[in-house]
């Protein structure tokens, strides 16, 4: 059963993620957990900002942790949902793919905002791909509108087969503005604890048996998304053997194009996964040609080759009619439709100066960089691990001082294995979220081998580059919490870096890679974004 609340007639213009936000608290959530990460932020920021009393909205050391916390809700038979943006739900990837396995109670949303183009990430993996691996259902809205109605749904869907839901927004939806009408709420419901455990201890002998209600529930996911009223087909009359198959956003890039066309193809848009076959196979009878216009990875358009015969040809991202990478756009959708170019209002020519992304002017993290690049000058085989956050920045000039940024927390294991190799001094600079959202395991590993190695946390008392979340512990607390994981205490150090302090701080830097063994230093500055946020006046 589908959410049909009767709709208030309270229209906004919404971002796609405050629409997620809106919707999930709609849907009478008691809970939300989330860790910040562009273009997902602005779901947690606006549950925080717009939950009534009794919803519990937290941020949470990392997206594991978050989901983790989600499943306890269920299990309480509460809704909840869990945000983060695609590479979050990587660290999430253990709890998110079992949890398929386990009788969801309260309805389980998990909403994950994808990068294509990658504006602020560093891949554009599709969460569509992680849906189906883990053999849920999927919903993908076009507008702020659907992002509101299918959040509430999903919930409705969660119960309804005792499955998590996973809602995939991509930037333009998570970060477009559209009208909006908001239905009645929902209140919260009661605790009602799942009944039979064993629906959730996935020992082998319940998992097996979990396992085939999940393969066997498929069919009835596949007959939901065919007769969601986000699956919609129109066959076209006109006869010229195109159809179009258009997935989430893509529909807003097609139907900008079709007037242009003179004719109107036949049309099927998925708005719901798993993929409705039995509709991709309705649109084919009357067409010889398929074209897939979906953002991220040819996931439809690599799948219906399991739903068609070889006769149809199939084009899209993988056939190279659109670009395989970066975002759709509605030009590259009228390339791949035969129209013209439209004409362009270009920039070239007005002498507009390039601005690079840079570190804010009073940033401590110049401070730090300039330490780091006094304290390597003259050493011969150096490096300089690094990690996700603004920091990252000192890739660049003027400072260059980092080698790697692979994913959240690995600084520290990659400057592990580099010392490990003979790659020494080895230095790895982490953020103090980035340190707790992942960077404590590895250090155990450090720890627990003495590793020849030198970490440097730069703690900013923030999460900066996400628009200044909270650190989830104070500053305070790291300097216990590595002394306690059994870094020796005379090479653990905490200083406040300011600019008379950096030839301090490279001394120290200096001093702690010749030691031949682990040691960690904690360099504490408030980002100045936090603080002129704190200063600046409230909205009453
Ligand atoms: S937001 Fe804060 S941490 Fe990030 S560059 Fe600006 S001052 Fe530095």
């Amino acid at each position: 059963m589908t959410t049909t609340a009767k709709r208030t007639g309270i229209v906004r213009i919404l971002l796609g993620d405050e629409a997620v936000a809106l919707g999930a608290i709609d849907a009478g959530i008691s809970a939300a957990y989330s860790y910040p990460g562009t273009p997902a932020t602005e779901i947690m920021e606006t549950i925080l900002a717009a939950a009534p009393p009794g919803v519990t909205a937290q941020w949470t050391a990392n997206e594991k942790t978050a989901y983790e916390a989600a499943l306890g809700t269920s299990l309480a038979g509460r809704r909840v949902l869990v945000s983060m943006k695609h590479v979050g739900l990587n660290v999430a990837a253990d709890p998110f793919i079992n949890s398929a396995l386990v009788a969801i109670g309260g309805g389980l949303v998990v909403a994950v905002a994808d990068d294509p183009g990658m504006h602020s990430s560093q891949n554009e993996q599709d969460s569509r791909y992680l849906a189906d691996f883990a053999r849920i259902a999927c919903l993908e809205p076009a507008s702020s509108q659907e992002a509101y109605d299918m959040t509430r749904e999903a919930f409705d869907v969660s119960e309804r087969f005792g499955i998590p839901v996973l809602l995939r927004l991509v930037t333009r939806i998570s970060h477009g503005r559209s009208l909006v009408t908001t239905a009645t709420p929902r209140r919260p419901g009661p605790v009602a604890k799942v009944s039979d455990a064993a629906d959730w201890i996935l020992i082998p002998s319940n998992a097996r048996r979990q396992w085939r209600r999940l393969l066997d529930t498929q069919a009835a996911l596949e007959e939901w998304s065919e007769a969601s009223p986000h699956t919609t087909l129109e066959v076209s009359q006109d006869d010229r053997g195109l159809g179009v198959i258009t997935a989430g956003i893509g529909r807003n890039h097609y139907l900008e194009n079709v007037p242009d066309l003179g004719y109107t193809p036949s049309h099927l848009h998925i708005g719901a996964y798993p993929i409705p076959g039995a509709a991709v196979r309705r649109l084919a009878e009357g067409v010889r040609r398929i074209l897939v216009v979906e953002d991220g990875y040819p996931f439809v358009e690599r799948s219906i080759g399991g739903v068609l015969p070889t006769r149809w040809e199939v084009q899209g991202r993988a056939s190279g009619a659109l670009p395989l990478d970066g975002e759709l756009t509605p030009d590259t959708v009228r390339t791949a439709l035969g129209l013209s170019e439209r004409p362009h209002v270009g920039t070239d020519g007005f002498g507009l100066p390039a601005r690079p992304p840079q570190l804010c002017k009073g940033c401590p993290h110049h401070d730090s960089f300039a330490a780091v690049l006094s304290a390597l000058d003259g050493l011969d085989t150096p490096v300089v691990t690094s990690d996700i956050g603004c920091y990252a920045l000192g890739a660049l000039p003027p400072y260059r001082a980092i080698e790697t940024c692979v994913c959240m927390g690995a600084s520290i294991g990659t400057a592990k294995g580099a010392s490990d190799a003979g790659l020494r001094p080895a230095l790895a600079v982490i953020g103090d979220s980035t340190f707790l959202h992942s960077g404590v395991t590895p250090l155990m590993d450090a720890v627990a081998h003495d590793t020849d190695m030198t970490v440097l946390i730069l703690d900013n008392g923030t999460v900066g580059m996400t628009g200044q979340q909270p650190t989830l512990l104070p500053g305070s607390s790291l300097e216990p919490l590595i002394a306690g994981l059994g870094v020796d205490p005379g090479h653990l150090h905490v200083i406040e870096i300011t600019p008379r302090r950096v030839d301090e701080l490279a001394a120290l830097l200096r001093k702690e890679m010749a030691h031949h063994g682990l040691s960690v230093i904690v360099a504490v500055r408030e980002c100045i974004e936090a603080i002129r946020d704190r200063r600046r006046p409230r909205e009453q």
